[in-house]
């Protein structure tokens, strides 16, 4: 297994693959075990690196993982397959924005998907979180950028990580979810729903 996460972050890195980074993912493994969390979904499967972690963080902990990208999909069902958790991680090959989930919760839910659109997925997926669950978000601070839109010369990047800026302030002032940010990897929030009845 240790080989076959090797090769998979040689792959990421010689095609460009953008994968989560190697403090962030221990992170959220150690946030699994912790909150005995069973069932996760993830949004950006991209190759099915961090998916591959979070399934092999414990033995009952089960992965549903979206991707809009077909090579990627691709990609990613053969490595779930070949590391043989494919009865525990279940890709999905979808624009998670279009995707239809019922009767479903998730303990855990992992925005890692278009940085722009974090807002309308942490809106659309709360609905699948059950009572206590988790949203935790990837790439906060977005390489440094972060914090300094106001300095960024392209355009592009400039409003990317505006939005960012924005989700950053959405979950501050969110009334539903209490958010912590940690400054691990490329930043992560872990947003964690009130319980009035508590
Ligand atoms: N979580 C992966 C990991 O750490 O191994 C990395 C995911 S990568 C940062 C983001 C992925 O999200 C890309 O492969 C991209 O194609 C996918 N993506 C972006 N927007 C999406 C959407 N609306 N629905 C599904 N997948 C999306």
């Amino acid at each position: 297994m240790k080989q076959f996460i090797i090769d998979m972050e040689n792959y990421a890195n010689e095609h460009n693959v953008p994968i989560i980074e190697k403090d962030s993912i221990a992170f959220i493994m150690k946030y699994i075990k912790a909150h005995n969390i069973k069932n996760v979904l993830e949004i950006g499967s991209a190759i099915g690196y961090s998916a591959i972690l979070m399934a092999s963080a414990s033995q009952d902990v089960y992965v549903t993982t979206i991707e809009r990208d077909e090579a990627r999909y691709m990609e990613c069902l053969k490595n779930v397959k070949a590391c043989g958790l494919d009865k525990k991680i279940n890709v999905v090959y979808q624009d998670a924005l279009e995707v239809n989930l019922s009767n479903v919760e998730y303990d855990l839910i992992f925005i890692d998907a278009a940085k722009g659109q974090y807002t309308k997925f942490f809106e659309k997926f709360k609905y699948f979180l059950s009572k206590d669950g988790t949203i935790i978000t990837d790439n906060l601070k977005f390489h440094g950028h972060v914090g300094k839109s106001n300095r960024i010369e392209s355009s592009n990047l400039r409003n990317l990580v505006k939005k960012i800026e924005g989700y950053i302030e959405f979950l501050q002032d969110n009334k539903e979810f209490d958010t912590k940010f940690y400054d691990v990897g490329d930043g992560l929030s872990v947003s964690v729903r009130h319980n009035d009845n508590e």
